[in-house]
């Protein structure tokens, strides 16, 4: 703790000298006292208040420092205060802090050229919105007014978004307490090898009756009543599951031949998580609306947005889009925006990622699944990863129970604090682990990180039967 928090005081000399524990009593002071959390039982939380971060690291006021295994929400691609991303915002805030969507601006229109160059097929003109949510919302408007229909198919273990019709698109227990919603969206069962709905024996078939099982869906819910189509390209939060090869590709001509428009959700895995600018292109797949956001600036100022197909633009050529969002392209996130573009390319952040996947990460995840008994399975691609844990590997059995909440979750509450304790800061979900570190951060800070969860499954084999 002392050298952490004197690596810190080093590098910011006495800007702010840790541990200030008055400065965490006020900040804990008025947090509990006037900020309202999401997703949280406001008398059951007790949020950590940070004092700073740089790169891959932040600090607690005590000066504890943590490796962010998380990027935040999976957003934080280029780590805390990358100089460049900071610069352009002081630079942009300096020239036009703000201007109003309905004008053009240069860096709105740079950033939306730039997505479209590195958007897969026809997908070239790009609708801003201000995150994932309101991303996927737009989305669904625009299908709707294209095809003059209503209905969406989403897919079960998905999360679209906290907003009315995003959470009535997401398919896990967050869109429980929120419905009934908007009444228009039906739930379909994606591929999950380890977990097969559909009794498969091999990705082949996991790929092919997935495929037959939504074909199924559209037709009992009526081809001609369905807008669209959204799935996230890599399920993120519901487990990190990669499509199995065909699935995607099957997906995309299924809505051809039914006129149904293709949403690709790539809010999480966009813009480099799994090496490559959209996950649709690790796939040679070409949506007709990819919606994006987070890793997109990195979330220094909010962002997101809708690419989208010459198609489906050209439908609002001579009638109007009917929607908007006063802050939509805004100056400062499309300056981080750039500027993200031209550290990437730099720095060559999708090779990078890649290398660190297949070389640190697969293989180090493959070793703890041969170690620790309570490990089931291992999956992801680039720098996003899940270690599934099971109490009971024959039968696969979750170490804890779906949804798990309370005394249920104990066992995974365990494997977190370990992990913090040992200064790494975990994404943990139900019986899940994921990895996903920045994407800029250290190879021996990511090794350093592996190290911890690797011992911190020690925790979770003591609960293996
Ligand atoms: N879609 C996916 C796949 C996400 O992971 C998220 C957020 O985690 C969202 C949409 C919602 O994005 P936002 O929180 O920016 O509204």
């Amino acid at each position: 703790t002392d050298a952490a928090a004197a690596t810190y005081a080093d590098r910011h000399g006495t800007r702010h000298p840790l541990p200030d524990l008055d400065a965490d009593a006020r900040v804990r002071a008025d947090d509990r006292a006037h900020v309202f959390h999401s997703w949280s039982a406001q008398a059951l939380i007790d949020p950590l208040p940070i004092a700073a971060g740089e790169g891959s690291t932040f600090w607690d006021y005590a000066g504890n420092a943590y490796l962010d295994f998380s990027s935040q929400l999976v957003n934080l691609n280029l780590g805390h205060q990358h100089p460049d991303l900071v610069a352009a915002i002081h630079a942009q805030a300096g020239r036009l802090a703000t201007i109003q969507p309905s004008m053009a601006n240069d860096v709105r229109g740079e950033l939306a050229r730039r997505i479209a160059e590195v958007a897969p097929g026809d997908l070239d003109k790009v609708f801003f919105t201000n995150g994932g949510a309101d991303a996927n919302e737009y989305a669904v408007r625009m299908a709707r007014a294209v095809t003059g229909r209503r209905k969406v198919l989403s897919m079960y273990r998905s999360y679209h978004g906290g907003t009315a019709t995003a959470i009535s698109l997401t398919g896990d227990p967050r869109r429980w307490a929120n419905e009934p919603s908007d009444g228009s969206v039906a739930h379909f069962l994606g591929p999950y090898a380890y977990r097969s709905s559909f009794h498969a024996e091999s990705s082949e078939q996991e790929t092919e009756r997935a495929l037959a099982h939504l074909e199924q869906v559209v037709t009992l819910e009526g081809a001609g009543t369905i807008a669209a189509i959204i799935l996230e390209s890599v399920v993120g939060t519901n487990g990190v599951l990669v499509p199995p090869p065909g699935y995607l590709e099957g997906v995309r001509e299924l809505c051809d031949r039914h006129g149904i428009v293709y949403i690709a959700d790539e809010v999480m895995v966009g813009f480099g998580r799994v090496g490559e600018w959209f996950a649709v292109n690790h796939f040679g797949v070409v949506p007709d609306l990819i919606t994006f956001a987070k890793g997109v600036n990195s979330g220094y100022v909010p962002l997101g947005g809708v690419v989208i197909s010459q198609r489906i633009a050209s439908h609002f050529d001579t009638v109007a889009f009917q929607g908007g969002l006063t802050y939509s392209g805004h100056p400062l996130a499309c300056a981080a925006g750039v500027a993200t573009f031209e550290v990437f390319e730099r720095d060559g952040i999708l090779e990078r990622v890649r290398d660190l996947g297949v070389r640190v990460v697969e293989p180090r995840l493959r070793a703890m699944a041969e170690r620790h008994p309570s490990v089931g399975e291992v999956r992801g691609l680039g720098l996003f990863w899940a270690i599934e844990l099971v109490r009971d590997p024959a039968s696969r059995e979750p170490l804890v129970p779906f949804n798990a909440s309370g005394p249920d979750a104990a066992p995974m509450a365990a494997v977190a604090a370990a992990c913090k304790r040992a200064g790494l800061w975990p994404f943990v979900h139900f019986n899940r682990l994921h990895v996903a570190p920045p994407l800029v951060i250290s190879e021996d800070d990511l090794v350093r990180g592996l190290d911890v969860i690797d011992r911190a499954l020690d925790i979770a084999d003591g609960y293996v039967a």
